[in-house]
């Protein structure tokens, strides 16, 4: 079962939240990574999957599809980037 986030959608992104509850994450290539995390807990804020407000269910990162206005997200500082010219 998965779940997709757009995440330019403010509402799609105010239903998932990182495992402290705050909004505003950033997907990484990955994992997921929370500013506030960073910032309030002194840690590094890296954290492996999203929690559904609505359901409390927790998604790991392989289970979510983030989709952009392009296309499926990716990382474009991956190593792995196709097509490089
Ligand atoms: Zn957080």
């Amino acid at each position: 079962m998965s779940e997709e986030i757009r995440l330019e959608d403010e509402s799609d992104r105010w239903k998932w939240v990182c495992p402290n509850g705050h909004r505003n994450w950033e997907p990484t290539n990955n994992h997921f990574w929370c500013p506030s995390c960073a910032r309030h807990l002194g840690a590094d804020g890296v954290f492996h999957g999203l929690r559904n407000k609505a359901t409390g269910e927790v998604y790991e990162r392989d289970n979510l599809r983030l989709l952009t206005p392009a296309g499926p997200y990716q990382d474009l500082r991956s190593d792995h980037r196709e097509g490089s010219a």
